[in-house]
């Protein structure tokens, strides 16, 4: 009785609060929610929140509309009244992945030419899904689409993370792709970031032929803005880009051709040339390590995206049967096509040296004291896939050897500080937006266990994740 009178008191106090946080939510978006009361208690559970610190046995997490309203022992956190209290015994909570190199693209089966038609359908299911919960979308090909999507997940008319829009790549002459839009100089570079960033994008990312100018262009407009660049680049150095100005450098070690002797200025030299040229090197000493001394100083950011590469390497990538499940039936083939042809190539494949490089690169970046980021690129010839892949990245850079703690912190709160969100996400503490993400399992003690998410909260409302993932079976490849 008292609980219902509590109820009662509170919807005549504040009527607005009392409403299931679905009620916003359009019909097909409310399928999916399996937690949706105005407050929440998730008790018994152990806490990883994110900041790296050691997990915490035992406690109740309390969400009320839409936020962590508090966090502690169980024996001594206060559940409220009226609330819906979820035993997660056994269960671990951390917060939302922030992808960081994440698209709303996937590469089309067959060609040439090159296509990366738009996944407006499984991928922010996927994402979310897959326990990430905001993404940065490093690079663009229907940005217009993007957009609206990002309206429509933000509306509750659709489902999906929370999106920080990149806009349309910054790419110079040479794309490889036709979906590809060639900046013609400088002030093209300049009047296409303008333009973007009226339409609502948040960030741009360069391209592996855009020229210096342009990319000082670029970056020049976009700051003025409050707005970061990031990179994929070829034709600029990494050094270069920093002196230019750039916030955040994809992928890392593997695509910096600046250790190419012949290399000529403001020009992509051959990629495998200038791969063979950083195997020379130590990443502890010497030129890379200066390279990374000089991001660091420039406070240029590094997203590391290793399951992409992982593709690349022979016989690496698992063959987890949650990704061939997702995929169209010519997608799987294409995939595991290419997947077998790169193992027959073995004997001559740089990518086994050169992952272990990119590794090394990336744990001595932190150490030296860099901001990693966290992403999964679902390129290169596919195979890597919105959610599943977010949570290989995670496994990755524990092979990369850091801790199950560290790579979760790098996957959560890097990701929101470096999009100045780490005052609402990243991090589980009271004040924040619910965004987490239940685990039948203990990734602090075994980091395979990222995969087994049950429910991932995002603004207080609980999604299903087996449900997403089934509800786009077969799409990937195609939408
Ligand atoms: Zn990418």
């Amino acid at each position: 009785m008292r609980k219902v009178l509590a109820l009662t008191f509170c919807c005549l106090a504040l009527p607005a609060l009392c409403l299931p946080q679905a009620s916003k939510l359009a019909p097909e978006v409310r399928t999916f929610v399996k937690e949706d009361a105005s407050a929440i208690a998730l008790t018994h559970v152990r806490v990883i929140d994110g900041t790296g610190a050691a997990p915490h046995a035992d406690q109740t997490l309390v969400i009320r509309d839409g936020k962590i309203a508090a966090l502690g022992d169980a024996a001594s956190t206060k559940i409220p009244e009226g609330a819906k209290t979820l035993d997660l015994s056994g269960r671990s909570i951390i917060p939302g992945l922030v992808g960081m190199h994440e698209h709303l693209y996937y590469p089309a089966p067959g060609g040439p030419p090159a296509l990366y038609p738009e996944h407006a359908a499984s991928f922010p299911r996927l994402y979310l899904a897959g326990g990430v919960t905001t993404i940065r979308t490093a690079g663009s090909i229907e940005p217009y689409t993007d957009l609206e999507l990002k309206r429509s997940i933000d509306d509750g008319k659709m489902i999906g993370p929370k999106i920080h829009a990149t806009g349309p790549y910054l790419e110079g002459p040479g794309a490889f792709t036709i979906d590809m839009h060639q900046l013609k100089d400088a002030e093209d570079a300049r009047r296409t970031v303008e333009f973007w960033i009226a339409q609502g994008v948040t960030s741009f990312k360069a391209y592996m032929n855009i020229t210096p100018e342009e990319l000082g262009a670029a970056t020049k407009a976009a700051h003025a803005h409050g707005i970061k660049v990031t990179g994929h680049l070829c034709s600029i150095g990494f050094r270069e880009a920093a002196a230019l100005g750039i916030d955040d450098l994809e992928h890392g070690l593997v695509v910096d051709t600046e250790f190419l002797a012949s290399k000529k200025p403001g020009l992509c030299p051959n990629p495998t040339e200038a791969d063979k040229a950083l195997l020379t090197l130590e990443v502890a000493s010497g030129p890379i390590h200066e390279m990374i001394r000089d991001l660091v100083a420039h406070h240029v950011a590094v997203t590391s995206t290793l399951p992409v590469f992982e593709t690349f390497v022979p016989n690496r990538a698992p063959l987890d049967s949650r990704v061939l499940d997702a995929m169209l039936p010519e997608a799987r083939i294409s995939y595991l096509r290419r997947r077998s042809l790169i193992s027959d190539g073995a004997a001559k494949s740089d990518w086994t040296a050169l992952f272990k490089k990119e590794l090394e690169f990336e744990r001595e970046f932190v150490r030296q004291g860099g901001t990693l980021l966290a992403g999964l690129d679902p390129t290169g010839y596919g195979g890597v896939i919105a959610g599943f892949g977010d949570q290989r990245e995670v496994e990755l850079l524990v092979e990369a050897g850091f801790t199950p703690l560290e790579s979760i912190h790098i996957a959560t709160s890097n990701g929101a500080e470096f999009l100045g969100e780490l005052d609402k996400i990243g991090t589980l503490a009271p004040g924040k937006q619910a965004d987490l993400v239940v685990i039948d399992g203990d990734p602090s003690a075994n980091i395979r266990d990222i995969e087994k998410v049950e429910i991932v909260f995002k603004d207080g409302v609980g999604y299903d994740s087996a449900k997403l993932i089934e509800s786009v079976r077969g799409f990937v490849g195609l939408r």
